[in-house]
């Protein structure tokens, strides 16, 4: 058996240290080789327990994986240095990461604010879980700062923001936000998903939490489910470490490893995403059979101004509406053969789908409800002229 080294050689240049551009950081922060064999790809440590030589002394400060595991923390390290924040946590999903985070920062009697069009998930935890535990909300168009100055109450502890929203692609103002917020005595939290941090980094426009369904952008192959905090607080990051070591909802070896993979190649595809959605929102945006197109980057988004200042581009989600309404946008949703008609999001390839019988159906009915005639794109990867021309066929 081979010991570990005391120390990692004086001479390593590199240390997995956090420095560097946001590619350079996504690749090496936290992702030393592995100091043992000098294996460059951190190892999947498929370990539930870790050997120590002396009682109560493990070697490395890792003992049981729910408390910490080294690929993981590699992970919550890489996430950490992309989103600017003292330290990371990484969970089995983003509704993990959402749970945990309540929890720890929540108390019965507290309230929160809530967007409008919150992601389904987030709304049904806080609606029909933790409103059994004594927690209350309201929910308001986050665009309107007067509404969310209006919805705050004394016992007001979390503004939960998203940004851009699904699937309208309204956006809100981080930065405001976040003084609004402060000057109540509540934190902003900011669900980053749909700009993934290579777009939008929260932490700097003064959000206390960024929130990641990793399963999205972060991960980038709809090939796992996984979720990730990041905060900068010192305080706020021992409560998180207490919650997940307690709670438990972590991310296993092998979800972190993958994930952590995505997070290698974040910056190409992103921009590769923004090129193709660019391209398909300005073609919607021309054609006859398309009523209105959201995509933030549009010159005509009601909220392009606030998004071009805080992102530096403008994601691959686009939404848009068919003219002869419903019928003829399910059809639209049956005829891709490069878009894949199914829900999520974020990953390489193409996805179409109709939000008001698949990712919003349980809002029908409700002040939440879509559009009936909406579609929803999540452009990826491929070549741009062959969605060009799948969207076209679909919509002829
Ligand atoms: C998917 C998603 C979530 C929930 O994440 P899971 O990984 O599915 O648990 C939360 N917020 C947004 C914006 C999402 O798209």
């Amino acid at each position: 058996m081979t010991d570990v080294p005391a120390a990692l050689p004086a001479a390593a240049p590199n240390t997995g240290a956090a420095v560097g551009g946001f590619s350079t950081r996504a690749i090496h922060a936290g992702q030393a080789p592995e100091p043992v064999t000098g294996a460059v790809v951190v190892p999947i440590f498929q370990t539930s327990t870790f050997a120590q030589d002396v009682v109560g002394e493990p070697r490395a400060g890792y003992d049981y994986s729910r408390a910490g595991n080294p690929t993981r923390t590699a992970l919550e390290q890489a996430l950490a240095s992309l989103e600017g924040g003292r330290a990371g946590f990484a969970y089995a999903s983003g509704m993990a990461a959402t749970d945990t985070l309540l929890r720890a920062v929540l108390r019965p009697g507290d309230h929160l604010v809530l967007p409008a069009d919150a992601y389904g998930g987030t709304f049904r935890l806080i609606s029909r879980v933790l409103a059994n535990w004594g927690i209350t909300y309201t929910a308001v168009a986050l665009a309107d700062l007067d509404a969310v100055r209006a919805a705050l109450q004394p016992n007001t502890r979390i503004v939960w923001c998203e940004t851009p929203t699904n699937p309208l692609l309204n956006v809100a103002d981080i930065a405001a936000l976040a003084d609004i917020a402060h000057g109540a005595g509540a934190r902003l939290v900011v669900d980053n998903t749909f700009a993934s941090p290579y777009l939008q980094q929260p932490l700097a426009l003064g959000a206390d939490v960024v929130l990641h369904s990793t399963t999205k952008y972060v991960g980038g192959h709809s090939d796992v489910v996984g979720g990730a905090l990041i905060v900068d607080d010192a305080d706020l990051a021992e409560e998180l470490a207490f919650h997940t070591k307690s709670i438990g909802g972590v991310a296993g070896p092998f979800d972190a490893w993958i994930t952590l993979r995505g997070v290698k190649t974040l910056a190409v595809r992103m921009d590769r995403h923004c090129d193709n959605a660019e391209a398909v929102a300005e073609m919607l945006a021309e054609h006859p059979r398309v009523g209105t197109v959201h995509y933030p980057g549009l010159q005509t988004h009601p909220h392009h101004q606030v998004a071009a200042g805080q992102m530096l581009r403008f994601g691959g989600m686009v939404s848009f509406t068919v003219r002869d309404g419903r019928d003829a946008a399910l059809k639209v949703c049956q005829r891709t053969a490069v878009f894949t008609l199914g829900e999520s999001l974020g990953g390489v390839e193409s996805l179409i789908e109709h939000p008001g019988l698949m990712t919003h159906a349980s809002v029908a009915g409700s002040a939440h409800e879509v559009p009936d005639d909406l579609v929803r794109l999540s452009v990826g990867i491929e070549d741009v002229d062959d969605l060009l021309d799948d969207l076209r066929q679909a919509l002829d």
